[in-house]
């Protein structure tokens, strides 16, 4: 079975639940943007995403991309249906339309995205950049470079890579070595080698554009000596750059997305931004593939799960308990096993769970990029940039342990490959790699986005999210609690860690779950707010939400404040609550 777009509960969310054609109307760049619009663009992106992309998940995986002299070669199907996937405009939608694009507001996006990874993780790795790499160009290129290479990435006629990792930096990209030399033609020339580089190398596209973290001579040590430099495979007079692709790695999954050791040889590049400001422009590029690989972590699980809900229904083992004790005939339908059902609406607490934190960061990098008032700018700013790292880092780590629950209901036939599910578990593996690894999301949570401030944006943060219109039920009382126990709790992690330099670097972890079990239980309370969402579908994921999800907040919550009283102890100074 592929996955199916399920655009109802996409529409519902965004529409019933997130109000964003309101949110969206009081931006001037989207005012036109309307419901209707928006209903029509999810749904012929659904049935792209549907009769194009999933119905190759499976040969991408057991075909693979092939490797022979320097060339890669996608698998059957994947670049016809790339051909297709740009020429319809698909990469455009959110770009300015300035530069070919649609300038459709950034949920758009994220919604294809979202719909693009559950079919088929492997070949949406490929516009997965695209994006991030048209920003980075539209606010950091020069004109001329902008001029040359801007319209093409926007439409997607070329495909983009973002050349960080080198064998010896990887988290660590201060210690980055490939070089890049002036040249008195004001271009440079690119020395080293990369490694890991998605899409490095394809037939997807005529050319490609990779945008490569280097350092330039008498540079700093360090993440400060980095400059990013463009460097296309073809150059501007249709010569063939000297950037060679040596081989592809062989992985646990992922396979129809090549992932390439990429040697430059003093290839031809130009300066993108100032000389030792690349990170900086090379983070604009990042942030937004964050919010993409959130998507991916919301997509892969939903994919997981429709497969996991298809099966439970149709296999059928032993006599399911009923409430009022009599035996059924059996045997039942296995999702009707309490065991089952808890697996497969735990799942669902977090897919419709994450996909309103998702969908509602998107639309607030929507009001950050054109909210006419700065201060509601800012504030979407400071959303984006708190909700980011738990994002990625919560969805990411849900979609692999989720896809591997939903693999067990399947029992012994999870295990072989005939349903699927097993490529899913394997291919979603990953994200929480990329991208910045998970314990880097939670470092940069804690100790570069808490602590600088003394907890003022995220306490700030919980406080909206506190003062959204009360409701009376317990549900919202309890999440109510929960946000202001979270929120003196980051105030007792400030103080504690500025007794103790290591003790952020020990919780981070714990400090970001609990923060992100706590938001996902407001965005589930934003479910039962919503005037038009008391259907049966939302009550069992809610359930499950209060039962097996919820609980691990005091589990994360006492897990922090034992480690800093130990840390107190060692210090024989505080006093925690
Ligand atoms: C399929 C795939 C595709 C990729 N695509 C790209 C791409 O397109 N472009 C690109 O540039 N790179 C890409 N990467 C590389 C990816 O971003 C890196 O693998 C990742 O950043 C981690 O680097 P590393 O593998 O060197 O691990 P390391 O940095 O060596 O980390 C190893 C472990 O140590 C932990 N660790 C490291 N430092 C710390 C710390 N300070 N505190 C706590 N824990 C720490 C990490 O979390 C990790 O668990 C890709 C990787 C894969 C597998």
């Amino acid at each position: 079975m592929d996955y199916q777009p399920r655009t109802d509960d996409i529409a519902a969310l965004l529409f019933g639940v997130l109000d964003a054609p309101q949110q969206l109307g009081a931006l001037p760049a989207h005012a036109d943007t309307d419901g209707a619009l928006m209903r029509q663009i999810i749904d012929e992106g659904g049935r792209f995403v549907a009769e194009r992309i999933a119905p190759l998940q499976r040969t991408g995986d057991e075909t693979g991309c092939r490797f022979e002299a320097g060339q890669v070669q996608s698998p059957p199907g994947f670049r016809d249906a790339y051909q297709a996937y740009w020429q319809a405009g698909w990469p455009a939608l959110a770009c300015a339309p300035e530069h070919g694009g649609q300038g459709l507001p950034l949920v758009m996006e994220a919604v294809l995205y979202e719909m693009l990874s559950a079919a088929n993780h492997g070949w949406t790795m490929a516009p997965g950049l695209l994006h991030g790499a048209y920003d980075c160009l539209r606010h950091h290129a020069s004109a001329e470079l902008r001029e040359r290479y801007l319209p093409r990435v926007a439409s997607g006629e070329w495909l983009a890579t973002m050349c960080l990792t080198e064998s010896h930096a990887g988290s660590d990209l201060g210690l980055v070595r490939t070089r890049a030399t002036p040249q008195a033609d004001g271009s440079y020339r690119v020395a080293g080698t990369k490694i890991f580089i998605s899409g490095g190398e394809h037939d997807l596209t005529d050319n490609i554009v990779h945008l490569v973290l280097a350092r330039l001579p008498d540079a700093p040590a360090g993440p400060k000596g980095l400059s990013l430099v463009l460097v296309p495979k073809v150059l501007p007079d249709g010569r063939r750059n000297t950037v060679v692709c040596e081989r592809i790695e062989e992985k646990m999954g992922l396979h129809g997305s090549p992932t390439c050791v990429m040697r430059f040889d003093d290839a031809c590049g130009w300066l993108i931004g100032e000389p030792q400001r690349g990170l900086a422009a090379m983070f604009v590029m990042m942030n937004a593939a964050r919010l993409h690989v959130a998507l991916q972590g919301v997509g892969l699980l939903e994919a997981a799960w429709q497969k996991a809900d298809a099966y439970a229904q149709e296999r059928r083992q032993m006599r399911a308990p009923r409430t009022d004790g009599s035996a059924g005939a059996g045997p039942d339908p296995i999702a009707l096993h309490p065991a089952m059902r808890r697996i497969l609406d735990t799942q669902r607490a977090w897919i419709d769970g994450g996909r309103v934190l998702a969908y509602h960061t998107a639309l607030e990098l929507d009001i950050a990029q054109s909210h006419p008032d700065t201060a509601r700018r800012d504030a979407a700013q400071r959303w984006c940039a708190l909700v980011t790292p738990v994002l990625k880092t919560a969805c990411t780590h849900q979609a692999f342990h989720g896809a591997s629950e939903c693999l067990q209901v399947f029992g012994g036939h999870g295990y072989v490959r005939e349903w699927g599910i097993e490529q899913i578990v394997r291919d979603s593996r990953v994200a929480m790699i990329y991208e910045g690894t998970n314990e880097i999301q939670a470092i940069d949570l804690l100790v570069r986005k808490v602590l600088p401030d003394g907890a003022a944006a995220l306490c700030a943060l919980l406080d909206t999210m506190a003062q959204e219109p009360p409701r009376q039920s317990r549900g919202f009382t309890a999440m109510h609690q929960r946000l202001a126990r979270l929120r003196a709790l980051a105030q007792d992690v400030v103080a504690a860690c500025h007794r103790d330099g290591t003790l952020a670097y020990w919780i981070a972890d714990d400090f970001l779950r609990a923060v992100a079990i706590a938001w996902l239980d407001w965005a589930w309370e934003q479910i039962a707010a919503a005037p038009a969402s008391g259907g049966e579908r939302w009550t069992a994921p809610a359930q499950a939400l209060q039962s097996w999800v919820l609980p691990e907040f005091d589990m994360r919550h006492a897990i922090i404040t034992q480690r800093m009283g130990r840390a107190a102890q060692a210090t024989g100074t505080h006093d925690v609550r």
